[in-house]
């Protein structure tokens, strides 16, 4: 079990506005995308999959250099 941490959550841009506008959050501690109910500013919610009070909003992540946006397949 690797305990390195911090590499950045790859994601589209897509993905990214749409957890955003879905008040998804993320948990920095095990990766898992919450189902709504978290403001994009916020931070240190409780994870409902692992517990840690780790999740952050979408823009915070981003901001926090937790999340990637990589290019579209879709041209
Ligand atoms: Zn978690």
């Amino acid at each position: 079990m690797t305990t390195e941490k911090n590499s950045p959550t790859s994601l589209t841009e897509e993905e990214y506005l749409d957890h955003t506008e879905a008040y998804d959050g993320i948990c920095l501690s095990c990766h898992s995308w919450t189902a709504g109910g978290v403001e994009p500013d916020a931070e240190e919610y409780t994870c409902d999959d692992c517990g840690a009070d780790a999740v952050c909003g979408a823009e915070q992540a981003m901001l926090l250099g937790e999340l990637e946006i990589v290019g579209d397949d879709n041209e």
